[in-house]
């Protein structure tokens, strides 16, 4: 009799469990713009020669249908390229079409497939202007489509867990790749070969396993709706022109001078050590700052962080110091920096606040 009982119960709530979902699915848009996510091989041996940027967005999620179960998925092609090749107009291109998209009531949240070459750069910039808390998450794979092993489809997956979870909400633009979960502003691609290309040397902030985030911690520093920045307020399709020269010993003025021949606002130099600058290359810098140059002292050393008036004096000359953020997010930030100001001592509030 009770075995029937909870028979029958079973039965009922089978199918009610059929007939009316649980939860309603998150919509999640995957904005496709290329990179080696979408490369192609001649054969799947082929795992580090391919072109990139050859499949469509339709095929990438197509190619893992399992993503419909997390959420409702649609594509949208923004781009066809490998990321070496973004310039600063693409980047605006997609920071206007992905603010468009988490404006509208019936997106959730927003994946976009980069290449991984510059995918840190496209992330933090994302980070600064677009204002929003529906979570946006990049995603690459170090290993094309055709490749043995792949790891685009389980990124792919993981990227759209992510996007479709409600925790991911007001953490910043994510980076997700190889199971983790990275912050925009301070991961960076540290290996150029394997899956477990990206890093941050404050650490991931979680992971995704099965289609699960798990959360281990947070960025302090301001980004998406708490940033001055904002995508809206950038009418031009250029930004000011920020210069990156590479520190090592034997350096050349020349280098420096030929930036400020084509324009550049600012200079980011990726000194050695703590930002260090060779005391010949110090009058140089000097002369182009009292010109309206600014001058940002990063370092080409993957970790630590370049600390303020130690080995030059910064208050002195009206340099900044780059903070913990490596060359490459340095120039962004900078060229967002000009938009507003052109104060050195401005401009190095940000470098602490982002
Ligand atoms: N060069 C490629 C790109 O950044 C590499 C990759 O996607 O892994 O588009």
């Amino acid at each position: 009799m009770l075995t029937k009982t909870v028979k029958s119960l079973g039965l009922a709530m089978g199918l009610f469990a059929c007939s009316l979902p649980l939860y309603a699915k998150n919509n999640v848009v995957v904005v496709a713009t290329g990179g080696t996510i979408a490369g192609a091989g001649a054969s799947s041996t082929n795992s580090a020669t391919y072109t990139a940027a050859k499949v469509p967005v339709d095929a990438l999620i197509n190619a893992v249908p399992q993503v419909q179960d997390l959420a409702n998925v649609r594509g949208v092609q923004a781009l066809q390229i490998a990321s070496e090749s973004i310039t600063d107009k693409e980047l605006l291109n997609l920071a206007r079409q992905v603010n468009d998209l988490v404006k509208k009531s019936d997106v959730n949240g927003i994946v976009i497939t980069h290449g991984t070459d510059t995918m840190e750069e496209t992330a933090f910039f994302l980070n600064l202007v677009v204002h929003t808390d529906k979570p946006i998450v990049l995603v690459g794979s170090m290993r094309p489509s055709t490749a043995m092993s792949a790891d685009g489809p389980l990124n792919l997956y993981s990227a759209v867990a992510l996007a479709s979870s409600e925790s991911a909400k007001g953490k910043g633009v994510l980076v997700m790749m190889n199971d983790s979960i990275f912050a925009a502003r301070d991961v960076s691609k540290t290996i150029n070969i394997h899956t477990n290309a990206f890093a941050s040397q404050w650490g991931a902030l979680g992971t995704v396993v099965e289609g699960k985030p798990y959360w281990f911690r947070e960025t302090p520093k301001r980004h998406n709706s708490s940033s001055e920045f904002n995508i809206e307020s950038i009418k031009s399709d250029s930004l000011p022109l920020v210069g990156i020269v590479y520190g090592s010993d034997n350096m050349l003025p020349q280098s420096y001078l030929a930036l400020q021949q084509a324009g550049a606002k600012a200079i980011i130099h990726a000194g050695t050590g703590n930002g260090s600058v060779a005391n010949y290359i110090v009058p140089t810098l000097n002369k182009l700052q009292s010109e309206g140059v600014q001058i940002v002292r990063s370092s080409r050393v993957p970790q630590g962080f370049v600390l303020r008036n130690a080995e030059q004096p910064d208050d002195k000359y009206g340099w900044v110091a780059a903070h913990d953020l490596n060359p490459q997010k340095a120039r962004i930030l900078t060229a967002l920096a000009l938009t507003k100001t052109k104060d050195a001592k401005e401009i190095q509030r940000m470098f602490y606040e982002y």
